[in-house]
């Protein structure tokens, strides 16, 4: 059930030209349970009592009960992103939730079964909190990240993965630049040239998977904007994905 949160804002972290990350403590309940993969409801105040509402996924782990984390990509004019480039530290901001189907999915078919999350751009958040969440509790599935963002001035996380790499065997990321020309000898190691769906024909022979070759052997995640997901579903399904292993979450 949706519950009602006053929060204050604690943080304000700029990770790229319009790429924030919002950090906002509980105040009222003080506390918050959501499963990795869920999103908040901000509640942007338009004067009378009215609120416009805006969702936004959760990028930490439920392990913290007490602040959550939002990465947002700011729009130029838009309701959320004004209210937000405005919000000063220690402000009050109303949240509903959390809510969301898009987390980890753990009944008997997809046991056993590798994790693959494609996103871009802030789609990545969701896929962040599952992976980090989940990934110390299923050493024998690999996990997978391959996420799409244009440049490598658009590039953040990554160190964190890159962590995360070194403690877990089971976990590889790619990042995808569709909009850079070239990379020098170093960035090869985790940034390819192009579109997400590079990886995606790459999947059945890079990224360590021990998959059988077949694309439908994975569960597949995939995050970001509307028309963006629904290009990357169409594309995994003509690679053989298995609709019913396919998982979307849809931004705007
Ligand atoms: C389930 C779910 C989870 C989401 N999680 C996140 C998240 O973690 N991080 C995040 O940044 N956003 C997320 N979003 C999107 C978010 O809810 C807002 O839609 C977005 O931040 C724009 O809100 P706004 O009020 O600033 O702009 P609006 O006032 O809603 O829009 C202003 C104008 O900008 C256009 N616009 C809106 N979004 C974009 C865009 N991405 N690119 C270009 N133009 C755009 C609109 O069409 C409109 O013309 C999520 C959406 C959903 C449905």
């Amino acid at each position: 059930m949706l519950q009602t949160f006053k929060t204050k804002l604690v943080e304000k972290k700029r990770l790229a030209e319009r790429i924030y990350i919002f950090k906002f403590l509980c105040v009222e309940p003080d506390s918050l349970h959501f499963e990795a993969g869920q999103y908040m409801i901000l509640k942007v105040p338009q004067g009378d009592g009215e609120y416009k509402n805006r969702l936004y996924s959760i990028l930490n782990t439920p392990a913290k009960k007490h602040d959550f984390e939002l990465l947002v990509k700011l729009i130029p004019g838009g309701v959320a992103s004004e209210y937000l480039t405005q919000l000063e530290l220690g402000a009050e901001a109303i949240f509903d939730g959390p809510a969301g189907v898009f987390t980890l999915k753990e009944e008997e078919r997809h046991k056993g079964r590798h994790k693959v999350f494609v996103a871009t751009g802030t789609g990545v958040a969701p896929a962040v909190s599952m992976i980090e969440a989940h990934l110390p509790h299923h050493p024998e599935e690999h996990f997978v990240l391959l996420w799409g963002t244009p440049t490598k001035k658009d590039v953040y996380l990554t160190e964190e993965w890159e962590k995360l790499e070194g403690q877990y065997p089971n976990f590889r990321f790619a990042v995808f630049l569709s909009q850079e020309e070239e990379l020098s000898g170093d960035e090869k190691k985790h940034f390819m040239l192009g579109r997400v769906n590079k990886g995606i024909d790459a999947l059945t022979t890079a990224f360590g998977l021990p998959t059988g070759g077949d694309i439908a052997n994975f569960d597949l995640y995939v995050a970001g904007d509307r028309y963006i997901v629904d290009s990357l579903r169409e594309y995994l399904l003509s690679k053989g994905a298995d609709p019913g292993h396919l998982v979307l979450e849809k931004f705007v």
